[in-house]
């Protein structure tokens, strides 16, 4: 399962954006987008000016980091989403949110969707009953996420649970905190994103 290790930080100022992805440290004075924000490198101050191409580039980046996915990986939903019914670009981000380490991390079972996967990967989650350890797996409406009697000690999920009210949880996702168990209730549907993303940029790019 690949994915990306390197610094996380540089994501974000690379797009300009808090994206999300270290958990509490992004609430904090340490976030680097509050720190520096420029993009990174040598060059990061300088001034550009940016085609449409690279505005399309750069979305389809944001995404793919926001959602901690490698390029192939993104084009393969990207496909599937163009084989689909309906908009292309909500269907890509009905794929992406509907991955089992998103809901485990829109539930506030973690708090960063790495961490989520690292936890679904350890098998701490069971899906209508049965353990399920990979990460990209889709849920549908009406499946039920639960964490294992056996996981319901670890502390960081605890942690993460009491801090979930700050982001809160999308309108097509139910969490019982007492039972540590989700449910899908609905399907997924575009204002749940509230993430700025402009996602026909993408179609745009990949219709190339
Ligand atoms: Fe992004 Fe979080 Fe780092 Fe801030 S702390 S730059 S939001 S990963």
């Amino acid at each position: 399962m690949a994915r990306y290790t390197g610094a996380c930080c540089r994501l974000c100022r690379r797009e300009n954006m808090e994206l999300f992805l270290k958990g509490e440290r992004c609430f904090t004075d340490k976030c680097a987008i509050k720190r520096r924000n420029y993009p990174p490198g040598q060059h990061g101050q300088a001034r550009t000016k940016v085609s449409s191409y690279g505005t399309q580039l750069r979305e389809k980046q944001k995404v793919r980091r926001i959602y901690g996915i490698l390029e192939k990986q993104f084009r393969g939903y990207f496909e599937k989403a163009d084989r689909m019914k309906g908009v292309t670009g909500e269907n890509l981000l009905s794929l992406l949110e509907r991955r089992l380490d998103n809901i485990v991390y829109r539930l506030g079972f973690a708090s960063s969707r790495s961490e989520a996967r690292i936890l679904v990967r350890h098998c701490h989650f069971t899906v209508n009953g049965r353990k399920v350890n990979i990460p990209s797996y889709q849920v549908k409406v009406n499946d039920v996420i639960e964490l294992r009697e056996k996981s319901r000690t670890v502390n960081s999920i605890n942690e993460s649970l009491e801090a979930v009210a700050r982001r809160g949880i999308p309108a097509w996702l139910e969490l019982d905190k007492d039972a540590y168990r989700g449910l899908v209730k609905a399907n997924f549907a575009r204002e749940d994103v509230t993430t700025p993303i402009q996602e026909q940029l993408i179609v745009e790019l990949y219709s190339k």
